[in-house]
């Protein structure tokens, strides 16, 4: 089982944002206590990951943090715990906080960098600058960590190609084992899409998208997933265990768990209503919303679906006679260089 922790705390909005957060920190206190009480709570089970999403994890004091660790030692079995990672932000990440982290048995950092330009972190609101991000991994480095990942955001429309490819250069440089490299979406009611912000042409898309395939591919990364790219042995087994359909709980308001076959339930978005212990919601899904769900996790992987229905074969012959998808070894995949119109292949596929 895969445990997910929601902690929705951020100093400052993103212009880009439209997970689930709140600036109230004066709730910390509540939210830290009712956390530990979920997680006492809860039925327990077997952990393979141990993933602190957010909202800004690195927000939670090394106490609290090391005290929701014990209540889930105390209530999980994790001696097959493989991975326990926390995102981050990099003003938080000290070097004194980095070696508490790490201390306190944390093996993987995610760092929100999105670019290496000030005036791109200016405009999105970011609380860091170049420099801090560059500081964030060196510190976590310094701190003994081997299993960094970061996220960096393009097909922003105020970035050059030149940005764009010094942010890929800065980041192959600061010799990391994974990199996580997302499109801006302008979601409704972000700051962005209040400041009418437009989305880049098609044409930028698939140009940005090309020059991060092959700065990473040529720099000893491989892509595993549209947005996820890693050094050999580093693709992160908690977003893997997603995509494969490992059951998940989630912990924390908004967060989403999934039993492995066919019941999602997922906590209110609203810490307010989450500390008042409103219930969740429930989705069951029906076998072909299931298995429409596979395929949509799976095509957006390097691995594919596993896959001998003629019937979804059959559909994806014009497809596969277009080179966007290949069918090796019993795998239907979509042609990772075409990874950018996937919603288009999978929808065709349909
Ligand atoms: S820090 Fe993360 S969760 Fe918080 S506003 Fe920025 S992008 Fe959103």
């Amino acid at each position: 089982m895969l445990l997910y922790i929601h902690i929705p705390f951020c100093k400052r909005i993103c212009s880009y944002c439209d997970f689930y957060h709140t600036t109230c920190l004066d709730l910390y206190p509540k939210f830290i206590e009712k956390i530990k009480n979920d997680i006492t709570q809860s039925e327990g089970g077997s952990l393979k990951t141990l993933y602190f999403g957010g909202g800004t994890p690195s927000t939670l004091s090394i106490d609290d943090l090391s005290e929701i660790i014990l209540s889930i030692n105390r209530r999980f079995d994790t001696g097959n715990l493989k991975e326990i990672t926390i995102e981050c932000n990099p003003d938080d990440l000290t070097l004194q906080y980095c070696k508490s982290l790490y201390n306190i048995g944390i093996n993987r950092l995610s760092i929100g960098i999105q670019s290496f330009c000030d005036d791109h972190l200016k405009t999105m609101n970011r609380r860091h600058n170049a420099d801090q991000a560059i500081s964030a991994v060196m510190n976590a480095k310094d701190a003994g960590f081997r299993n960094i990942t970061i996220d960096l955001i393009y097909g922003l429309p105020f970035m050059t190609e030149s940005q764009w490819q010094f942010n890929l250069d800065t980041a192959i440089k600061l010799d990391i084992q994974h990199i996580s490299a997302y499109h801006l979406t302008i979601e409704k009611g972000t700051l962005f899409d209040r400041m009418n912000i437009k989305p880049v042409s098609e044409d930028v898309s698939e140009r940005h998208y090309k020059m991060l395939r092959e700065s990473l591919l040529s720099n000893g990364f491989s892509q595993y997933e549209i947005s996820n790219f890693c050094k050999a042995g580093y693709s992160a087994i908690h977003n893997s265990g997603y995509w494969d359909g490992v059951p998940y709980l989630g912990l924390g308001p908004s967060a989403h768990s999934f039993d492995g076959k066919n019941k999602r339930w997922w906590e209110p978005s609203s810490l307010t209503k989450w500390l008042n212990g409103e219930r969740c919601e429930i989705e069951i899904l029906s076998s072909e919303q299931r298995a429409e769900e596979i395929i949509m996790t799976s095509l957006r992987t390097t691995k594919g679906l596993k896959t001998s229905d003629e019937k979804i074969l059959n559909s994806a012959r014009n497809l596969l006679s277009q080179g966007l998808m290949e069918y090796t070894n019993g795998y239907l995949k979509i042609r990772p260089e075409h990874f950018l119109i996937s919603d288009y292949i999978i929808c065709e596929l349909f």
